[in-house]
């Protein structure tokens, strides 16, 4: 199995490469243009193997990728490569434009010309994934969960950029035949998140004495999902998934951003003492514009369909999650260094950055 993957030096992109080159065994070509959410120290684990390798480009760039499609002749793409982070695309939505939807467009079209080309066999066999958000469904008020057939109504430019490449993934379905699979999952967290996401930044920030920003009243709800969980169920959708079909991925781990961080706090103050309990340094600050109320995820279909469960309670990964950027200083720390803390995503500064 030849599996070329997009976006793989990310958070979620590396945990789905580790687990093709040393679980499955798969041979994968993993294509990152390395933004600043990119890095090849969460790759590690795989650096040295034989069935890994590596191609710093731009998913945008249609001459790049055609080579490489036709260098690599994978029998699978898992395309994860996206501008992710919902904070900066209200700073500047540019990026998000450009490799979220264009970027998109771009390997589709990559992908038809070199899935129309296979011999019968290996057209049957290939199958094009695309990975997406929840946040293309907007948000939920107090009941109900997101299903596959929940309307799209995105809130954020990037939410609205994801939903664009769902509906460019379909429509190559429905016009040319293109085998795809499409997932939409909840928010992840795990080891090897980019410092500046919620879970992470509240890690870090605890463990120097630093504030812990919340935003808004802190009652927004998310979906937790373990990364590794994740990344086992992408390659389930990939393999057995229906073509054309969506997939819903979530842990069945609704929690309040409020009680995320009480419970950092809390594992802080066993793990890591301080004179002071941990929770003393929450702070609430000015809420993000058009911040969506409640996401929870429906994942019957993907539970029932193809038999995928999530493994880790959100207390069990949680707490992993924890010791995890405890025990791994020299993977957060250049990070860290580099992010500069600064708050993103307030109102008004779109306007300045453009
Ligand atoms: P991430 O920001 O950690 O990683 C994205 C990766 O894509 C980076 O390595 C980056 O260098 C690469 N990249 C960005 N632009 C590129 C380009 N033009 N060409 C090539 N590579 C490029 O993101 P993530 O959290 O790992 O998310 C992966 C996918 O999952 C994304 O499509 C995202 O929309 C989706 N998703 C993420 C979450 C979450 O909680 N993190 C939730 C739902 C869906």
């Amino acid at each position: 199995m030849r599996v070329l993957i997009t976006g793989g030096a990310g958070f979620i992109g590396s945990a789905v490469v580790r687990h093709l080159v040393l679980e499955k065994r798969y041979e994968v070509l993993n294509i990152d243009k390395l933004t600043y959410a990119g890095t090849q120290t969460s790759l590690e684990a795989v650096r040295d193997a034989a069935n890994y390798r590596f191609l710093r480009a731009d998913i945008c760039d249609g001459e790049a990728m055609t080579r490489a499609f036709a260098d690599f002749a994978p029998d699978r793409i898992m395309h994860l490569a996206a501008e992710s982070h919902v904070d900066r695309s209200i700073n500047g939505a540019q990026d998000f434009i450009n490799t979220n939807i264009v970027g998109t467009f771009m390997l589709l079209e990559c992908a038809r010309a070199y899935w129309s080309a296979l011999e019968p066999a290996r057209r049957h066999a290939f199958r094009f994934l695309h990975v997406s958000t929840d946040e293309v469904y907007g948000s939920l008020g107090e009941e109900g969960l997101f299903t596959e057939t929940t309307a799209y109504d995105p809130s954020s430019p990037y939410s609205a950029s994801k939903a664009a490449s769902d509906h460019l993934v379909k429509a190559w379905a429905r016009t040319y035949g293109l085998p795809v699979v499409v997932s939409n999952c909840s928010n992840n967290y795990g080891p090897y998140h980019f410092p500046e996401k919620l879970i992470p930044l509240m890690i870090l920030n605890a463990m120097e004495g630093k504030p812990l920003p919340v935003y808004g009243n802190g009652a927004n709800v998310r979906d937790w999902l373990y990364v590794e969980d994740h990344a086992r169920a992408l390659d389930i959708i990939a393999e057995r998934g229906r073509i054309g079909e969506t997939y819903n991925v979530g842990g069945r781990n609704e929690r309040r951003n409020i009680d995320v961080v009480t419970r950092i706090c809390g594992l802080m103050d066993s793990l890591r003492p301080r004179a002071m309990p941990h929770d003393r340094l929450i702070a609430y600050v000015t809420d993000r514009p058009g911040h969506d109320a409640r996401y929870a995820i429906d994942a019957t279909k993907l539970e029932t369909e193809l038999g995928w469960r999530a493994q880790e309670t959100f207390e069990t990964g949680i707490e992993k999650t924890v010791r995890w950027y405890l025990d791994n200083e020299w993977w957060w720390r250049p990070l860290r260094e580099r992010y500069s803390g600064t708050r993103l995503g307030l109102p008004g500064d779109a306007l300045k950055t453009g």
